[in-house]
Order: C-alpha cells, then sequence, then structure tokens
C-alpha cells in the first residue's frame, strides 16, 4: 500500500508513521528526516538545505524531489508512507508523474486534522533524541527514564520564531495540497486530536477500509 501521511508541522505524521511501519510493514520515508541526517553529515545536499531549514523555509522542490525518489526507489515501490512529502503543487504534480511512470499509484492521503492551539503545544514540547531521531512529548510521551537526558535535545527549528513561519509556509504552500488530492479522490481527513493510540487507531481504520 502506497500512502501519504499529510498534515501541518506537529500534527503528529512521524509519530503515526513510525507506529504503521512497525505495525503494518509499511516503510516511512520522512524527508525531513533525510535532509536533517544530510545536514548534520554536512553532504553538499545538507550544506544546501540547512539555510532553509533553519529559517523554517522549504528546501527547494528539485532537491526534495530526488531525495524522496531516491528513497522510493530504495524501498521499494510496494509498501511505503510518504510523512512530510509532497509539500508543494510542484512536488504533487511531480509525484503525479512518478505514480504513473512506475506504475504505482498511491492509494490514499491521509490528512491529520489538528487545530493550531494544539499543534503549537506539540512543537513547543517535542523533543527528540540526538543520534535515533526517536520523538518525545516533554507531557504526552515523554522519554523513558533509562534514555540519558543529555540525548534528549529540542529541534532548533522548533523554536517559537521559526514555528511561526513553519506554520505560515504551511498554509501558504502546503495546505492547497488538500484539494489537489481531493479532485484525485484520494483525500481522506482523519482527526489528529486525542491520544497517540486513538489517531493510530482512525488511521488503522482507513488503511483496513482500503485493504
Ligand atoms: P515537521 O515534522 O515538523 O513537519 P519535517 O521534519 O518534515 O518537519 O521537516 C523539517 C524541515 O525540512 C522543513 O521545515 C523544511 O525546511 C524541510 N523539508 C522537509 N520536507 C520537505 C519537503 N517535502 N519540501 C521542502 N522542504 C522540506
Ligand atoms: P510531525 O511529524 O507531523 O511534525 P510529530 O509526530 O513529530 O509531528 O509530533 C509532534 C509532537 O507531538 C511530538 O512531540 C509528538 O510526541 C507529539 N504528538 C504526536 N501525536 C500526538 C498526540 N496524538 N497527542 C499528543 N502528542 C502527540
Amino acid at each position: 500500500m502506497r500512502i501519504i501521511l499529510f498534515g501541518p508541522p506537529g500534527a503528529g505524521k512521524g509519530t503515526q508513521a513510525r507506529r504503521l511501519e512497525r505495525n503494518r510493514g509499511l516503510e516511512q520515508i520522512a524527508t525531513g528526516d533525510i535532509i536533517r541526517t544530510a545536514m548534520k553529515n554536512e553532504t553538499p545536499v545538507g550544506l544546501e538545505a540547512k539555510s532553509y531549514v533553519e529559517k523554517g523555509e522549504l528546501v527547494p522542490d528539485e532537491v526534495v524531489r530526488k531525495l524522496a525518489e531516491n528513497a522510493i526507489a530504495e524501498r521499494g515501490l510496494d509498501d511505503f508512507i510518504l510523512d512530510g512529502y509532497p509539500r508543494t503543487t510542484q512536488q504533487a504534480e511531480w509525484l503525479t508523474e512518478f505514480e504513473e511512470k512506475n506504475e504505482a499509484p498511491i492509494h490514499a492521503c491521509i490528512s491529520l486534522q489538528v487545530p493550531d492551539d494544539v499543534i503549537v503545544d506539540r512543537l513547543s514540547k517535542r523533543r527528540v533524541h540526538r543520534q535515533t531521531g526517536t520523538t518525545y512529548h516533554l507531557d504526552h510521551n515523554p522519554p523513558p527514564e533509562d534514555v540519558d537526558a543529555d540525548m534528549i535535545i529540542q529541534r532548533d527549528d522548533d523554536r517559537p520564531a521559526t514555528v511561526r513561519n513553519r506554520l505560515n509556509v504551511y498554509r501558504e504552500e502546503t495546505q492547497p495540497l488538500e484539494d489537489y488530492y481531493e479532485g484525485r479522490g484520494l483525500l481522506v481527513r482523519v482527526d489528529g486530536t486525542g491520544d497517540i493510540k486513538d489517531v493510530y487507531q482512525r488511521i488503522n481504520g482507513v488503511l483496513d477500509d482500503l485493504a
């Protein structure tokens, strides 16, 4: 099954994608994670992306297209979940071309619906493990006690000024893609509020219906 997990920054895409990977064998392809790894390793892509990510801007479409298409090709075309891609109309159109060329159509675009006040809470209290990238939330999903506290950090782009810009960018450039996928008959809106496991059950139900 080929799925897009869609929604604003902090909606819970990564959290849910990792659960779907564990429980349903769908490979998570998160362009944000790929970009952060490239930045950490100071690869040419990482160096190019850095200034955009730090400001909360989108990395140029051509750069992300290559990362996403290579990642899909590496993992295989059958079972994946796109987390954070596509994020612009151009990226969505390229993805549609990719689907056609490879005869690998997307089955659904699941859009997590989360109000702004919840988003701001989730992003301001998001913490990540420096090495594994595992995501926590200070209140709802705190790091276990046996995890070294020094390894738990806040992403630079989760600080308030950058968060504001990321939300504006989401509204202007990414949210319109809901219409694009609605037009293709692929959009499924899912309530993204409530416990992590409740949101998971809702998504799982949608995927069961598609299977
Ligand atoms: P979040 O999980 O909060 O939505 P991500 O980890 O997906 O954030 O993305 C972090 C940053 O990486 C984005 O703010 C953007 O700069 C860059 N990025 C990730 N995916 C894309 C994409 N599809 N197009 C352009 N930039 C991207
Ligand atoms: P995204 O990938 O969409 O940016 P994340 O999966 O990283 O979002 O989640 C953002 C923050 O919110 C993280 O701190 C995560 O632990 C927390 N979180 C995710 N889903 C929920 C939920 N249903 N209830 C409470 N906190 C959540």
